[in-house]
């Protein structure tokens, strides 16, 4: 596929970024910060799980176009591209399993197709790994070293395989083919325009406590997680972006907590009613996660800002906006 983009001239501060996954989560966000600083976005989007809500606010600004677009096939742009974004992948294990074929062929041949478009364009791209790579790992505290622990044959394999597999990729077109490449082993992250329907943990237990129903923990609620602010997260990516690294960089906030904490404070940050629902725990679903950030920390000069409660009183503010307006204009969540 060939898109046009309108020639435009660029100044040595304007550069043209290409997001793939832009209206998903994490990818508006960066969108966002992009225009902002006054930057060229170029949205790529299947919208298999990115929100046309998400990128609404942007269609009218004048440096951002959106390419609506599925990354498993090869795509060409017209015109410069001096940085890609690929965030391009469901990234919930709910959403993820829906479609693991698709899953798996968008981490393998959609990283494929956007280094080649970097190769051509002479873009810097940086990849959004996972902590997935580390599978359910056997260490409390992940750094880039640990190999991980990760079942090929199961339910998360298509996502954490994929996501291993682009990472070889990239390091290849970094180490053979000349490309400027980043990988960045991104943890749980939270924040507005994470779809109330993702079925990740946050996002559940927030909808679920302003709806006054109660909190599904899987399995004993013990396991642990390290949820990291969204704007914490693009401030990291972009710093990724800019540094010489070449090898993975781990980032996330390293703060841990078990998911009968989580449930606890969000409850009483919402002034819920609410109680709590055990549910069964999905296979291989990883029992720790902390992330090392030490590299992250002396390589780029980053490490997060935003606590769980300041980041979580924000968070549920927008979900409290999004089905206020939902109800208003009486569409589905979600749509
Ligand atoms: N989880 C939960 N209740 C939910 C959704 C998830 O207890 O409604 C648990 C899930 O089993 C996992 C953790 O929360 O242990 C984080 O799940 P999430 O889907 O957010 O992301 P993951 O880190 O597993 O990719």
């Amino acid at each position: 596929m060939r898109t046009n983009i309108m020639p435009r001239v660029v100044t040595r501060n304007h550069k043209v970024i290409l997001v793939a996954g832009g209206a998903g989560f994490i990818g508006s966000n960066l969108c966002r910060r992009f225009l902002d600083d006054g930057h060229e976005v170029i949205c790529v989007d299947n919208f298999q799980t990115g929100c046309r809500r998400n990128i609404a606010p942007f269609l009218k600004r004048r440096y951002f176009r959106l390419i609506q677009h599925d990354i498993c096939d090869p795509i060409d742009i017209s015109g410069p591209v001096h940085e890609i974004y690929n965030m391009a992948c469901a990234a919930s294990p709910d959403r993820y399993q829906e479609g693991p074929i698709h899953t798996s062929k968008t981490c393998f041949l959609g990283a494929l197709n956007l280094l080649e478009l970097a190769r051509r364009k002479k873009a810097r791209i940086l990849q959004s790994s996972t902590s997935e790579v580390y599978g359910d790992p056997e260490v409390s505290l992940q750094d880039e070293s640990y190999r991980g622990c990760v079942n090929t044959c199961g339910p998360r394999a298509c996502y954490d395989e994929g996501k291993r597999v682009a990472e070889t990729l990239f390091w290849e077109y970094g180490a053979h083919k000349g490309v400027e490449t980043r990988i960045a082993r991104i943890f749980n992250t939270y924040g507005p325009n994470m779809d109330p329907e993702d079925g990740r943990v946050v996002s559940n237990f927030i909808v679920q406590a302003l709806k006054g129903e109660d909190l599904t923990i899987y399995g004993t609620g013990k396991q642990t997680r390290s949820f990291c602010y969204v704007s914490d997260l693009v401030e990291g990516l972009i710093q990724l972006m800019a540094s010489d690294e070449k090898m993975p960089v781990n980032l996330g906030n390293p703060c841990e907590f078990t998911m009968l904490e989580l449930a606890e404070k969000i409850v009483k940050m919402v002034r819920s009613r609410t109680g709590v629902a055990f549910w069964p725990l999905p296979q291989d679903d990883p029992r720790q996660r902390r992330p090392n950030i030490e590299r992250a920390k002396t390589i780029l000069g980053w490490a997060p800002n935003v606590g769980l409660n300041e980041g979580l009183s924000t968070t549920i503010e927008w979900y409290r906006e999004r089905l206020a307006a939902d109800k208003e204009a009486e569409v589905p969540v979600g749509q």
